[in-house]
């Protein structure tokens, strides 16, 4: 008798979720010959399995050659790194412990948590960076699994995939519309048309089934289904709301797929409110994984803040006016209150000091000082405006809601203008808006998040599994464990599925400028415009900033032979299409194209990065944090920027090496590489690439006599 996966999935989906049976001693399946990662991970078929290893010899024969997945994946290629990382995420799941691995490229690893999620019987949670992830996981391996588990049809993987709020239609707002349409332009009235004719088909309210919808469409912002618009139980439309049926799915699935922002801003919302069990959409989970969990400080950092911009209460008097208006309830004194909130949050938004971007608030004592009225009146406006809502009689559930929304606005722009809370950095962020408009968005930020993450995620969870193919800094997990508040978690840095030392040639220049001089981009268009001589395009280019992509872009103009791309020209999906359809391609681009791109093949033979990409000192954030650190006695240089910038720069680099079969050039323009005391981290942190600072290796690596 063999003991298969596919019986332990099936007790699992026919509800009795109890633990798999042990296999029989000297019952499990025979090594197959002559393959050299065998031997070592399985003991000889005549042995019995020593009890330990019962559970991993299950994941082996799904993983191990002529074991289920070999039998139905038509790509099948054995990857001990993928059966060693599903033995780990098995051990973490089982233990009730925190588990954080890297596995590269290569590894194969969203199978290598599926597989002991769905063994585990318990409800959990994937979280992902990326939409491409979340599609990858729900519409190819899942249904693969599914296909390979169940191959007659006889069961099926319990799934849900959850996008945020935002994606869906909120039915109410759309009837509100269909009584008393308030639309702009003819392109509002035909997109109307179109959503309203869907929403009586749709399953899913979720606008990415609507493929002629544009992005930026104005109206479906008046229309989706967001947190702060919502009535909950007591919408008209709750029985047949998107939400509700999301919630509802997700309740029934084992495996729900999010991405990291609707974690997080579930998560908060949770926090929030933390007497009210019912509070957030993601129903309790026994695990949460998070994939692409090198993203994980900036987006909890952003959830974790408070967000106030002139556009939010635009917004809100717009929203009143429109109820009362259609429900006939406009009085004088109402129109007052909202012209009152519209005037003073003009006038105060107005006063705030001028920047570009983001800049910190270091002003607002001095602010306060000189204009504490305007502060106050905007505030007494929202009192005013909370009392006038709260007065009306016989008033439609929305408008309690608008009250909320004008006492939460009080309340954030307090914390804005007055806190001192240490762990928060307060800034400001200017925005181009449509048609001249400006927005103006005053923020909070916590300097450190690791505190926060620790007491309302990591201490809360049974287990969290934290994996990338870039989390460690020179082999440890150290400076991602502190960043994140992850005091406990099992380690596993998994080994390799590709031989980089013979696929990938990485090259720094010893010549060049420092790149902070203004000598250096002349030259680095120089060796740029060589190294694709040599290469004969096919490169991604990537600069730390727009001006060096700019101004590298515009010096090889004309001079260079390939086919130039170059960000902004186009959407990124389509200047990738482009990149991938004409051969010999160079694209020129920045931080969005350093990760979550993948193009395969020789098409992308090169990938050269400009500069050690430390992020830029003067964030508002970046700043407050090297500040904090250095205050607490530590060292922010090598605790925080240098850190954060290996992880960037293995991400940027991970873009060339997609597939065993690829092979192909890196290039760091930046010799401080080579020439500083820290750039021996960077050096230690990459994959063991061959290394050169000997151009004509790189001509004998292409072959170019
Ligand atoms: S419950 Fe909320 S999201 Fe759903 S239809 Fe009602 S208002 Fe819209």
């Amino acid at each position: 008798m063999t003991f298969s996966l596919s019986e332990v999935t099936v007790t699992k989906i026919h509800g009795q979720k109890r633990r798999a049976r042990a296999p029989a001693p000297h019952t499990h399946a025979t090594p197959i010959g002559g393959n050299a990662y065998y031997s070592d991970s399985v003991p000889s078929s005549s042995q019995p399995v020593p009890d330990t290893r019962k559970r991993d010899v299950s994941l082996y024969q799904f993983f191990a050659p002529g074991g289920l997945l070999s039998r139905t994946h038509p790509a099948y290629e054995f990857r001990r790194g993928q059966l060693q990382m599903a033995q780990a995420v098995e051990q973490a799941l089982e233990e009730k412990r925190h588990l954080i691995v890297e596995a590269g490229t290569g590894t194969g690893k969203t199978l290598a948590y599926l597989v002991p999620v769905i063994r585990s019987g318990k409800r959990v949670i994937i979280s992902t960076g990326t939409k491409n992830l979340q599609e990858q996981l729900f519409l190819k391996d899942i249904p693969f699994l599914e296909q390979a588990l169940f191959p007659g049809g006889e069961g099926k993987l319990k799934a849900c995939y959850m996008k945020g709020r935002n994606n869906y239609l909120c039915r109410k707002k759309l009837y509100d519309l269909t009584d008393q349409p308030v639309l702009s332009g003819l392109e509002e009235i035909e997109h109307y048309r179109a959503i309203a004719a869907w929403e009586k088909v749709t399953n899913t309210g979720d606008r990415s089934e609507l493929a002629s919808l544009p992005e930026a469409s104005a109206l479906w912002h008046k229309i989706d289904a967001r947190a702060d618009t919502c009535l909950g139980q007591k919408c008209s439309a709750w029985d047949r709301c998107f939400i509700t049926e999301m919630h509802r799915k997700a309740m029934e699935s084992d495996i729900i797929i999010v991405n990291h922002h609707l974690f997080f801003a579930d998560l908060s919302i949770k926090q929030q409110a933390e007497y009210a069990p019912d509070a957030g959409i993601l129903p309790e989970a026994g695990a949460v994984i998070f994939d692409e969990a090198h993203e994980l400080e900036d987006i909890a950092g952003s959830y974790f803040g408070v967000s106030v911009s002139n556009g939010r209460f635009e917004e809100l008097c717009r929203d009143v006016e429109v109820s009362l208006q259609r429900n006939h309830m406009l009085s004088a004194s109402l129109s007052g209150a909202l012209k009152s909130v519209r005037e003073r949050a003009m006038f105060f938004f107005a006063l705030l000091p001028t920047g570009d971007g983001r800049f910190a608030f270091e002003t607002r004592r001095e602010f306060m000082e000189e204009n504490g009225d305007e502060f106050l009146g905007l505030q007494q406006a929202l009192t005013r405006l909370g009392s006038e809502l709260e007065n009306l009689s016989s008033k439609p559930e929305e408008v309690f809601n608008f009250a909320r929304r004008a006492q939460e606005l009080q309340v954030q722009l307090g914390f804005l203008m007055e806190s001192e809370d240490r762990n928060t950095v307060f800034w400001i962020e200017r925005r181009r808006g449509g048609r001249d408009k400006q927005n103006v968005f005053l923020q909070a930020t916590p300097i450190d998040v690791a505190p926060i993450l620790k007491a309302c995620l990591f201490d809360k969870l049974e287990c969290a599994v934290l994996t990338s193919a870039t989390l460690a800094v020179g082999g440890s997990f150290e400076y991602m464990r502190r960043r994140l508040g992850l005091d406990y978690a099992r380690e596993s840095v998994l080994p390799s599925h590709f031989d980089y030392e013979s696929q990938a040639l990485f090259y720094a220049p010893p010549d060049l400028p420092d790149p902070r001089t203004p000598q250096f981009a002349a030259q680095a268009a120089d060796r740029i415009r060589r190294l694709l001589e040599i290469t004969r395009g096919r490169a991604f280019v990537l600069f730390t900033s727009y001006a060096q992509m700019n101004d590298v872009y515009t010096r090889l103009l004309g001079v260079l032979d390939f086919p130039m791309l170059l960000q902004g020209d186009a959407p990124k999906t389509a200047l990738l299409e482009e990149f991938r359809l004409t051969p010999n391609a160079v694209l020129f681009a920045t931080s969005s194209f350093w990760q979550g791109v993948d193009v395969q093949g020789e098409q992308l033979s090169c990938v050269i990065i400009d500069r050690l990409p430390f992020a830029v000192p003067s964030d508002p954030v970046v700043a407050a944090r090297v500040k904090s650190i250095d205050a607490d006695g530590g060292n922010a240089f090598f605790q925080y920027q240098v850190p954060a910038a290996v992880i960037t720069l293995k991400q940027g680099f991970g873009r060339l090496i997609r597939s065993l079969h690829d092979r192909g050039l890196l290039v760091l323009l930046d010799n401080r590489i080579l020439k500083k005391q820290y750039g021996k981290v960077f050096v230690e942190s990459l994959p063991p690439y061959r290394r050169t600072t000997d151009l004509k290796q790189v001509e004998e690596f292409f072959g170019v006599e």
